[in-house]
């Protein structure tokens, strides 16, 4: 079978995520056959570098042998179960191994199927809580300008990417946007961590106005990743944590992008060393094998629920997948590599790598920023690097260098103007210098 055969089969019965589908009049798809290790294949033969983690989700690769083999084992004793009544042996240790490496006074496991339905239970879950204290005033939520927490109703209206929200504004709930801390809007020689502490000072004025109507403030911690990947400096979540606790509002740590390991901690809330009420987390928790999320939260908001039948307190909310046993295994054989290949150790010099390899970048006349933090690497292109003047979206720059990367063998996806790296961690560094010379080329060409 030919590239053309499959895409010509496709585009007779597909429609795309995210894609306006008559794009692919003159953009053709990418057919892949296969996948190993960092590489993708096409139909034909030629090879492309995953540099995008197949949308963020692959951490160890395609084709991981010991990934396959611990799905192919739980495949002989039980694909499937409802997690409703029943249970299973590998989402019992996968709780377990969960509420021991993730930040501590996180107790409890409730598995959905993706990151959005994870960040919908986390929202349900909060002013639920709220509601069982008797205070079902406090419902509304404090989300980040620029951030993303995926495309249900409910996680629509805590984001803020433009592109995906506005047709849907009168569908959402009415949320309250504090400014973005991410430092690539700091002034001209203002630190991050100055300008995290400046931004703060509205999160804090709109939690002090409005303390009592409350339920949570959501943040992506360290990286707002669909936004653009714009990064900030923990001293906001250190501040927000506190300020939380002092208002008595629930903060939630989507970390569905950034867990496990993409900042360089096992989970960015490390870094500012801080344990949110509930932490969202999917995407990279079965390397990508299958789809899998989870709220871990504490033993407080638990017991706020646990209570008489009859008294109608319960958490009833479910998903058909939920803590479906094959990708409960995957996520386990995830956690095995973390546990005994010193995989964040590793990465801290691939990071090291990535930052060498784009050190040309920087001086680059259509580079406003080169940003990393951990395993994500961020290049913004600009149209003025003094003034750090946008280009106009209309010119989709981005596609441009999207379709000269594939050219040349690389799988990355700009958002908007923004090119970043986000490879698997099993990408050698020789990899990432092919890289970083295919994203300089591509500037150019997309700039040009
Ligand atoms: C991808 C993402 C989501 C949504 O996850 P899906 O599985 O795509 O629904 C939510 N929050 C963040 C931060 C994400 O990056």
């Amino acid at each position: 079978m030919l590239n053309s055969d499959i895409i010509q089969r496709d585009l007779s019965v597909l429609w795309h995520p995210c894609t306006q589908m008559k794009d692919h009049e003159t953009i053709p798809l990418l057919p892949i056959r296969r996948g190993e290790g960092v590489w993708l294949e096409d139909f034909e033969g030629k090879r492309y570098i995953d540099a995008v983690s197949s949308w963020w989700v692959n951490l160890f690769g395609h084709a991981h042998p010991r990934i396959n083999a611990a799905i192919r084992e739980q495949l002989e004793s039980l694909e499937h179960l409802i997690l409703a009544g029943c249970t299973h042996e590998p989402v019992v240790a996968l709780s377990e191994r969960l509420v021991d490496i993730t930040p501590s006074g996180l107790s409890r496991c409730f598995y959905a199927d993706n990151g959005s339905a994870a960040v919908e239970v986390a929202l349900k879950m909060s002013f639920h809580y709220w509601h069982n204290q008797g205070l079902s005033r406090k419902k509304r939520f404090v989300a980040l300008q620029k951030g993303y927490h995926g495309e249900t109703l409910g996680a629509l209206a805590v984001g803020d990417v433009a592109l995906y929200k506005n047709v849907y504004a009168p569908l959402l709930i009415d949320t309250l946007m504090a400014p973005s801390p991410a430092g690539c809007y700091a002034a001209d020689g203002e630190s991050y961590e100055a300008f995290a502490r400046r931004q703060f000072e509205e999160m804090a004025a709109l939690l002090a106005q409005h303390a009592d109507e409350l339920a949570a403030v959501i943040v992506e911690p360290l990286v707002q990743g669909a936004g653009g990947m714009r990064m900030y400096h923990p001293v906001y979540l250190s501040l927000l944590r506190e300020a939380c606790d002092h208002y008595n509002v629930h903060l939630i740590a989507d970390e569905i992008a950034v867990g496990f390991g993409r900042t360089g901690t096992l989970f960015a809330c490390e870094q500012a060393q801080i344990t949110p009420d509930f932490l969202c987390l999917s995407k990279g928790i079965t390397s990508g094998y299958l789809p899998l999320s989870v709220v871990l939260t504490n033993e407080e908001i638990y017991q706020a629920f646990y209570d008489d039948y009859l008294n109608l307190s319960g958490f009833f909310h479910s998903h058909s997948y939920t803590g479906n046993p094959l990708a409960c295994r995957a996520a386990l054989a995830t956690l095995d590599i973390f546990a005994e290949e010193n995989v964040i150790e590793k990465n801290r010099e691939l990071a090291q790598v990535m930052d060498e390899a784009t050190r040309g970048l920087r001086d680059h006349p259509h580079v406003g920023e080169v940003r990393q933090q951990g395993m994500i690497l961020a290049i913004e292109m600009v149209k003025n690097k003094g003034s750090r003047e946008a280009y106009p979206w209309q010119e989709r720059r981005g596609l441009r260098f999207y379709q000269h990367a594939l050219k040349r063998g690389a799988l990355l996806r700009p958002l908007g103007d923004v090119i970043y790296f986000m490879p698997p961690y099993v990408i050698t560094p020789e990899e990432i210098h092919q890289l970083a010379e295919i994203a300089l080329e591509g500037i150019d060409i997309a700039t040009g």
